[in-house]
């Protein structure tokens, strides 16, 4: 979650991106909608989610930064439909006919329910999986190549204790 890796043109497409279809729901519902937080993760495989109760949507970084306005244009919106139909409708399914209207009738876009971004190889080769006695840690490709040809091992700074693959 480093705002400062975040381009600042890619931050103003989604932050443009987000506005325009906030005005749109408003309009559409004749309801105000608070702009939701945007909060860029380093970390993980999906491409986006809506924290509904925080009113926050996050966006993978390194997605974003592999797709650029095609990553915006589909994730923004899909998880921004999200937010509107809690405040709207409340506890219903994440997918359902709700989301669905949504994303159709008031977005007029097309409502998949899955996104096809993959994330960037060297994101993926780039970080290995280790725990030790307190945590899990990430290694890049680096240390874990020296720990699988044995020429080094590393210790939590932590609990001391030496660190596993996963
Ligand atoms: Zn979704
Ligand atoms: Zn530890």
């Amino acid at each position: 979650m480093n705002k400062l890796s975040v381009p600042i043109d890619l931050h103003n497409d989604v932050m443009s991106c987000l506005r325009q279809y906030l005005l749109i729901a408003s309009r559409f519902f004749n309801t105000i909608f608070a702009e939701p937080q945007i909060i860029y993760r380093n970390k993980g495989s999906i491409a986006g989610s809506a924290l509904l109760q925080q009113w926050q949507i996050q966006l993978n970084l390194a997605m974003l930064l592999d797709n650029h306005s095609q990553f915006i244009d589909e994730v923004v919106p899909h998880e921004l439909a999200h937010l509107i139909v809690y405040q709207k409708f409340g506890h219903v399914k994440p997918h359902g006919k709700e989301w669905q209207s949504v994303m159709t009738e008031v977005f007029k876009l097309a409502a998949r329910r899955t996104h096809t971004f993959r994330l960037p190889e060297s994101t993926i080769r780039q970080q290995y999986h280790y725990y030790c006695q307190c945590k899990n840690h990430l290694l890049t490709a680096i240390r874990h190549n020296k720990i699988r040809h044995h020429q080094a091992q590393y210790y939590c700074k932590n609990c001391r204790s030496l660190l596993q693959p996963k």
